[in-house]
């Protein structure tokens, strides 16, 4: 057995990646898929068409890299999260199309359960805030809307995924209807503390429990990939949502061990140890990942607007005509010459929480050059990262030695020793940028024994780059004092 093989199904793509015994991606395919904007607010996924780009996939990773089904040790999955499904449990047609993460629609329900006083239960048995983000209120949405879909739901014809479950059922020709524990703590329904579902929960959003997946570990065989599949007969051997992948193939698998993904935002999750810790910081709290029976906890912490504040540079501002020129157009100039750029463009994430924030820039003088803006932008995202990673060291009350790095905006060096200056300690960027799908592949080759322990792992954990702090901690203070009040000034303007 050669491989492991991941499948990374994410908001715009399904990927597959064979991962060999040092963590080397050997073959990768991908494969985009439509994203459907029926209303404003509203962005929906054709289910079969996750299903077919994945399996096609599948099958082109196999081609590429030469391989057979006797050469893939397990399959992984991880998969962009929060996503809603709903299907019929005996012909597997879905009663509609997926809600994605993204999707606002059902902001009213949120606000009216927050009416009925019932924030407060919901923090604090989720660890989630009331937000149209999460699942719950999305397959709510489905029951509700969909004709004949509660009564179907009450008979227990009907079937509710994330797009792990939904995977999974479609592999195992439709033996399995199982979730991890990180996936169901991200749908407000599912309890941190018992972790279950959670009865009140399922009665305060009106929820037939017959439609919920069973919770298993997010590492173990849970069954075999069906008969005329590719790579079929594999094991399949672990669910974890995205983020949670990318936590795990940066290894942080201890308390204070955080990473970032600087992608269109930021994802900042924190490995906070074995019990959950609930945030006074408007962060979030989510299951990690259970292997073995131990479950691990995070913190998770979210900025709407990072690489996209970068694109807007490129695209609104035209300012350089591809994301890689603002390195150099920013490293031309020694600091910002005192110009603040909050890239509030669509409200600011956490801790801030703010929906009526916009960008702004301030500091302006006569002085001021596209160079400066540039690099203003870059600071920009540094701040609003240190800003998360502060409240998580104040909620978790661990210290984070360092930060581990991924997404596309990781490329850019000038960034990463930015924010190396600003945090004050080491920023790690690793050989392999593909950590969702390796934490996927980790997860799966552990269950299996193709990996015997996480020691095996990180001993072939290859680091890139390693960005040690610049500049002396008060010269730091003194910026982010400056971020600070510009941030105050960009709140609550719209
Ligand atoms: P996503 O998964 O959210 O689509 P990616 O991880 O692919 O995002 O990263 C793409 C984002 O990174 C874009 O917003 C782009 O503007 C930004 N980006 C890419 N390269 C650079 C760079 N060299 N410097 C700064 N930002 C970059």
């Amino acid at each position: 057995m050669r491989y492991v093989l991941s499948l990374d199904q994410g908001t715009t793509s399904s990927r597959a990646i064979l991962f060999d015994r040092l963590g080397r991606a050997c073959a990768t395919a991908q494969k985009e898929f439509a994203q459907h904007y029926p209303q404003p607010g509203w962005v929906e996924h054709d289910p079969q068409e996750l299903w077919s780009t994945q399996v096609g996939v599948m099958a082109e990773a196999l081609q590429r890299a030469g391989a057979g089904s006797g050469d893939v040790a397990a399959v992984g999955v991880a998969n962009q999260r929060e996503t809603t499904l709903l299907w019929d449990r005996a012909t597997g047609r879905p009663v509609g199309n997926a809600i994605v993460w993204q999707d606002r629609r059902t902001a009213d329900t949120c606000t009216a359960l927050r009416e009925r006083g019932l924030e407060a239960a919901f923090h604090q048995k989720t660890g989630l805030r009331l937000d149209p983000y999460f699942s719950g209120t999305k397959l709510a949405w489905l029951l509700e809307h969909t004709p004949g879909a509660r009564p179907r739901a009450e008979r227990g014809e009907l079937a509710f995924g994330t797009v792990d479950t939904w995977l999974t059922y479609k592999l195992t020709g439709g033996r399995l209807h199982i979730t991890d524990p990180g996936n169901a703590s991200r749908t407000l329904l599912y309890n941190l503390h018992t972790g279950a579902w959670d009865n009140e929960l399922l009665g305060a959003l009106n929820i037939p429990p017959g439609v919920l997946p069973e919770i298993r570990s997010s590492s173990e065989v849970y069954g075999h990939v069906a008969q005329g599949l590719p790579a079929e007969g594999a094991p399949i051997a672990s669910l974890v949502g995205d983020q949670q992948a990318a936590t795990m193939g940066q290894l942080c698998l201890r308390p204070g061990m955080a990473k970032n993904t600087y992608g269109t935002g930021c994802f900042l999750l924190m490995h906070t140890g074995q019990s959950p810790a609930l945030s006074k910081n408007k962060l979030l709290t989510t299951v990690a990942w259970r292997r073995q029976g131990v479950t691990d906890y995070a913190l998770e912490g979210s900025v709407f607007v990072a690489g996209a504040a970068i694109q807007w540079l490129r695209d609104g501002l035209k300012l350089v005509r591809t994301a890689a020129d603002i390195e150099p157009l920013a490293a031309s100039v020694p600091d910002t010459a005192g110009v603040y750029f909050v890239p509030a463009l669509t409200g600011l994430g956490a801790p801030h929480w703010d929906p009526g924030a916009r960008g702004a820039l301030f500091g302006l003088t006569r002085g001021a050059t596209d160079a400066h803006l540039a690099r203003a932008a870059l600071e920009g995202v540094a701040f609003q990262v240190a800003d998360v990673l502060r409240a998580m060291e104040s909620d978790a009350g661990i210290p984070i030695p360092e930060l581990r790095v991924d997404g596309g905006a990781s490329a850019n060096n000038l960034l990463l020793q930015i924010q190396a200056d600003l945090l004050q300690r080491p920023v790690v960027r690793p050989k392999v940028l593909e950590t969702t799908a390796l934490g996927a592949a980790y997860l799966a080759g552990l269950a299996v024994g193709f990996w015997s322990s996480c020691d095996d792992l990180s001993e072939h954990a290859q680091i890139d780059r390693t960005f040690e702090p610049h500049i002396a901690s008060e010269q730091a203070e003194e910026r982010v004092a400056g971020w600070q009040r510009a941030v105050e000034r960009a709140k609550e303007w719209a």
